[in-house]
């Protein structure tokens, strides 16, 4: 396996940064996550503009610029002709000293990797999941943003470290308020009497990519989507619940905190998003060979 590290392509055991690293030392930094389906990168534009936004906000200069990055995805994907990949688009603030000033840090590290994909198994789509809801609530946007996705995802680890050891694969968080934020790496919707809800992101709640998709699949689909605060006992009594996420796709929830949703199966209207999402990901994306 090479990895794109600084510009270069070394071998997996080479591509190591410093301990001196403030992305280490502090989570100061930003990340992607990204999939290549049959040769297409989907969504690729719109993961390196949301990469370049988090890293505008910390004030993260990335040492190359948005065209140069999309190329250096497609380079590492070559290198290790991956036609279906994960791929892991990761920007640190660099070496530094000790203190946080990132002043002391003069030039940020950038590496690409791209692996194979570990998908879900099968029955995860076919059953559907149980999530439970977690005490830990979502960062407030007012402090750290949710928006943006940097190298400190500590809200999210213990939450999903709550969900883990009450014997749950995934946490639904709240926000500081109590209403539904997200999982701790995918949004939620919900589908109501043909009506596909998802939180609002001011709420304090990532705009995921696949997200966004999902909503233009469910517009072209002809379903009314909005964006709505939502309570638990929404989620309780939707007719079908899932997850977006790059890496999960679209996974159907069963039941939350012992309610059974819906039918206690994966609904219809979830199957049919699913089925549009793979059909999109046949189609579209920025496209290499291998
Ligand atoms: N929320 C969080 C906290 C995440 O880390 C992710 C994964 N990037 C998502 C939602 C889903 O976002 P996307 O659809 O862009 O992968």
């Amino acid at each position: 396996m090479k990895i794109l590290l600084n510009g270069k392509l070394v071998p997996k055991d080479k591509a190591v940064v410093s301990v001196f690293d403030h992305g280490l030392l502090y989570g100061d930094g930003v990340f992607e996550g990204i999939r290549a389906y049959n040769g297409l990168v989907f969504k690729l534009d719109d993961h390196i503009e949301r990469l370049y936004e988090s890293a505008h906000t910390l004030m993260l200069k990335i040492p190359l610029s948005q065209k140069a990055m999309t190329a250096a995805v497609v380079r590492t994907l070559q290198a290790n002709r991956l036609k279906n990949a994960y791929i892991r688009v990761v920007v640190t603030r660099g070496v530094g000293d000790l203190g946080l000033d990132p002043r002391k840090c003069p030039r940020a590290s950038y590496f690409v990797i791209t692996d194979n994909i570990q998908l879900y198994p099968r029955s995860l789509y076919e059953k559907g999941l149980e999530i439970i809801t977690v005490a830990t609530t979502r960062n407030v946007p007012e402090a750290v943003n949710p928006q943006i996705k940097s190298l400190n995802y500590l809200n999210n680890i213990l939450a999903k470290i709550e969900a883990v050891t009450s014997g749950y694969e995934e946490a639904l968080m709240l926000s500081s308020q109590g209403f539904v934020a997200e999982c701790t790496g995918e949004n939620v919707f919900i589908i109501k009497n043909n009506r596909l809800l998802t939180p609002p992101a001011h709420l304090g709640l990532l705009k995921g990519i696949t997200r966004q998709c999902v909503m233009e699949l469910g517009v072209a689909r002809g379903m009314e989507v909005r964006e709505e605060v939502l309570t638990r006992h929404d989620i309780f009594n939707a007719d079908e619940v899932f997850l977006t996420g790059t890496a999960a796709e679209i996974v159907p929830i069963v039941k939350v905190d012992n309610r059974t949703i819906g039918a206690g199966r994966p609904g219809p209207v979830t199957a049919g998003l699913l089925e549009a999402f793979h059909d999109l990901t046949r189609r579209e994306g920025v496209r290499y060979v291998v």
